[in-house]
């Protein structure tokens, strides 16, 4: 079976994000941008599906810029098969993003797609769910494990309180937790190998995809700074202030 894996440039996650002078958005010149945490995370974890023998190809896709090829290189080093590169200039949505998903489905027919839970630059946690939906498919989210059973998927899931496991018939949808793995690093030979694997591109237009967005961006803005802390001599003290300043007990 195939596994599409959606993988999204994001700012690295080690870049502290500044908000632009005029609240529209952030700065995106000069910084570092990668590919979104839990995509890796994705990626290893179809990667792992082909070594064990359950997938015979892993298809990374990037919807975006045309540097989103490198993020496409970055999945290709790791060790996917081939990839597609979706070219769009401007902003683009979590529903357009799952459209333009679902087409690719229906063209490649993949029965898994391993979509990040959210990415971490819009935080809007969105995508996985709606091609799901839009393709009357199962989902497994936020899941810490999977394993491949006959026809379906056994899949383990970070809820609050605790994990819940759950049984999924495929084809279907997953979207990756932090702990499902650990993502491996791609050596130098198999960046080289990955220059020569193939990238389709198409626009979203010749996917059938009217790519204009239905979210305006009113304001950004910077989390207020944090007050400075006291410091108390003493337990009776910090208890004095927890009860009578913060009343928080
Ligand atoms: P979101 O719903 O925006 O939080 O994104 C969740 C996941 O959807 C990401 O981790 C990616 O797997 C996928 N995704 C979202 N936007 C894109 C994009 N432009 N290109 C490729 N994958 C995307």
């Amino acid at each position: 079976m195939k596994v599409l894996v959606p993988v999204k440039r994001v700012i690295d996650y080690n870049v502290k994000v500044r908000v632009k002078a005029d609240q529209t958005g952030v700065e995106l010149a000069n910084v570092k941008m990668s590919m979104n945490p839990f995509d890796e995370i994705s990626i290893e974890e179809a990667i792992r599906l082909k070594e064990a023998g359950h997938a015979e190809e892993v298809i990374a896709v990037s919807v975006g810029v045309q540097q989103c090829q490198e993020t496409i290189r970055t999945a290709l080093a790791m060790g996917a098969d081939r990839g597609i590169h979706v070219v769009h200039d401007g902003d683009i949505e979590p529903l357009v993003v799952a459209k333009i998903l679902k087409e690719l489905v229906d063209k490649e027919g993949p029965s898994i797609v391993i979509v990040g839970k959210q990415a971490i630059d819009d935080d809007s946690n969105q995508t996985g769910q709606m091609l799901a939906a839009l393709l009357g498919w199962g989902q497994a989210t936020f899941v810490s494990k999977v394993e491949i059973e006959g026809d379906s998927i056994k899949a383990t899931r970070e809820v609050d309180g605790g994990l819940e496991t759950i049984s999924v018939m495929l084809p279907a949808v997953l979207t990756t937790d932090l702990r499902l793995n650990e993502p491996r690093y791609a050596s130098l030979p198999n960046i080289m190998k990955a220059k020569k694997k193939p990238i389709e591109q198409f626009t979203p237009v010749e996917l059938g995809v009217d790519p204009s967005c239905r979210i305006e961006i009113l304001k950004v803005a910077e989390p207020p700074t944090r007050e400075a802390g006291v410091k108390v001599s003493d337990v009776g003290e910090l208890v004095d202030k927890l009860r009578n300043t913060a009343k928080v007990i």
